[in-house]
C-alpha cells in the first residue's frame, strides 16, 4: 500500500515488479495523481539539476550524498528518456536546471507506467493502525495491508492534498519529526522594509547573504514582502535572524561613487525602485559628486542591505516543508523505518530538503526508486 500518490509515490509504483507487487495500490485524496508535479516549474517541471550535490540539500548531507551516488540526475534523466520525457537544461532562474517541455508529459509517463496499479483518488487516509497486519482508515473505506509505504509529502500547498499523516504517524510509531516550517517561501518584512510593498511586481537581479552562503538571482518585490528564486532559497536557511541583499552586484560601490551624474541616472534600477529606496534612506536624489561622506554611506548600504524578514507567507505559498521525519531512524539502504517493519518512508516527509532549481524531485524520485530495489528484492 502507499499513502499518496505524488512524485515519491509515482516513481515507486513505477520502479516496483509488476509480478511480485500486482496487489499494490495509490490511495490519494485528490482526484488526480502528481497534483504538485502538475503546477512545477510554472506548469513545465522543474525535474532536476545539472549541478546536484549533497551541499544543494539541508538534512543528514551523508545520506544524501549516498542517496545520490545511488540514484543521480543522469540515472533520472536516463529513466525520463527512456519513458519518452526528454527534459532540457533551462538556466534562467537557477543555473543548471532542468525543464520539462510540459508537468503532463510526466504525469502521463507515470500514468503509462501504473497502468495496472489500482489507485484510490478522492480518498483521504485519515488514520494508519498497526495490529499484526497495517490498517488503513480512509474517508471511503478501511485498507488491510502487510507494508505500507508512505509517500505523502510535507506540509505545503493544502489546496493540492498536503497534511500531516506522514508525521501523524511517524510520531505514533515512535519517530521524532524535526522541527516542520514553510521553505522555498517569499518573506514578509518589518516597518523598515515597507517600502519593499510599493514596489510590488519590480524584479532586479541581486547577491543574498544569508547564514554564511551566498545566492545569486532574481529578487522579487511583493505585496507582502520579497520572493523571486533567489530569496525562496534563501529562506531555505533563513533562521529568524538577519540577511544582506547586495542590489548592486557584479558593480564596484567606490567607482559608483565617483560618478558625476545624478543617483537616479546613475543606478541601474527602474525609476520606482531608486525613488522608493532614496525615500527609505531620507536621501535627497542629486549629484553623487554633492554627496557628503555620510550620504555616500547611506547610499552605499545597496551594497549590503540587512534585514530581518519578520516572517514568511506561509504553507499555502511554500514550495516544500523544511524539517520532517529524522532519518536516523530510517533504514538508509530501505528507507524502512527502525521502529516498524514493514512501515516505510520516502519524499519531502523525510528530514532532507533542497534548494529551488529540480532539488526536490531529483532527491524524491532518488529515495523512490532506492526503495523500490530494495522492495523488489525482498
Ligand atoms: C507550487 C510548487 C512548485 C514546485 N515546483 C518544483 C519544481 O519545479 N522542482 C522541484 O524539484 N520541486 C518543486 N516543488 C516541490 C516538489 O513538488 C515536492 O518536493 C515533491 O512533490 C515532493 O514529493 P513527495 O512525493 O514527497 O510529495 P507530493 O508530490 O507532495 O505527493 C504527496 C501526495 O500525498 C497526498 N496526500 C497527502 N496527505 C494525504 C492523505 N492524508 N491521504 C491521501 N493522500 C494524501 C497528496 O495529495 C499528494 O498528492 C514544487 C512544489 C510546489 C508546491
Amino acid at each position: 500500500m502507499i499513502v499518496g500518490a505524488g512524485a515519491s509515490a509515482l516513481m515507486l509504483a513505477s520502479s516496483l515488479d509488476r509480478k511480485k507487487y500486482e496487489k499494490i495500490c495509490l490511495i490519494d485524496s485528490n482526484p488526480k495523481v502528481g497534483s504538485k508535479i502538475k503546477v512545477s516549474g510554472g506548469a513545465k517541471c522543474n525535474i532536476t539539476n545539472e549541478l546536484v550535490t549533497n551541499e544543494n540539500y539541508l538534512g543528514d548531507r551523508n545520506f544524501v550524498k549516498e542517496i545520490l551516488e545511488k540514484y543521480s540526475k543522469d540515472d533520472l534523466l536516463k529513466f525520463l528518456n527512456t519513458n519518452g520525457v526528454f527534459p532540457k537544461i533551462n538556466p534562467k532562474i537557477v543555473k543548471g536546471t532542468y525543464f520539462c517541455n510540459s508537468s503532463s508529459d510526466v504525469i502521463d509517463m507515470f500514468l503509462k507506467l501504473t497502468t495496472h496499479i489500482k489507485k484510490h483518488l478522492d480518498t483521504k487516509v485519515l488514520e494508519i493502525v498497526f495490529n499484526k497486519t497495517y490498517k488503513i482508515k480512509t474517508t471511503r473505506n478501511i485498507i488491510e495491508s502487510k507494508k505500507v509505504v508512505i509517500a505523502s509529502g510535507g506540509l505545503s500547498f493544502p489546496v493540492l492534498g498536503a497534511t500531516s499523516i506522514a508525521f501523524d504517524t511517524a510520531i505514533k510509531f515512535g519517530h521524532t519529526v524535526e522541527k516542520l516550517e514553510p521553505a522555498l517561501v517569499g518573506f514578509t518584512v518589518q516597518k523598515d522594509q515597507f517600502w519593499f510593498k510599493n514596489l510590488s511586481g519590480i524584479s532586479t537581479y541581486v547577491n543574498t547573504f544569508i547564514e554564511g552562503r551566498k545566492f545569486e538571482g532574481s529578487f522579487l518585490f511583493a505585496h507582502k514582502g520579497c520572493s523571486g528564486p533567489v530569496i525562496l532559497t534563501s529562506s531555505l536557511y533563513w533562521k529568524k535572524g538577519k540577511m544582506a541583499i547586495d542590489f548592486l552586484p557584479n558593480k564596484n560601490i567606490e567607482e559608483f561613487l565617483k560618478s558625476n551624474k545624478k543617483i537616479s541616472s546613475a543606478l541601474p534600477f527602474a525609476k520606482r525602485f531608486t525613488e522608493e529606496f532614496l525615500k527609505s534612506i531620507d536621501l535627497e536624489d542629486k549629484a553623487i559628486s554633492s554627496l557628503n561622506k555620510e550620504e555616500k554611506e547611506k547610499l552605499s548600504i545597496l551594497k549590503f542591505y540587512e534585514f530581518s524578514p519578520a516572517g514568511n507567507f506561509g504553507y499555502t505559498k511554500a514550495e516544500v516543508t523544511r524539517g520532517g521525519i529524522n532519518t536516523d531512524e530510517i533504514n538508509h539502504d530501505t528507507f524502512e523505518s527502525l521502529n516498524q517493519k514493514g512501515l516505510y518512508f520516502i519524499g519531502e516527509c523525510l528530514n532532507i530538503t533542497g534548494e529551488l532549481g529540480g532539488f526536490n524531485f531529483q532527491i524524491a524520485f532518488a529515495q523512490a526508486n532506492i526503495c523500490a530495489k530494495e522492495l523488489n528484492r525482498l
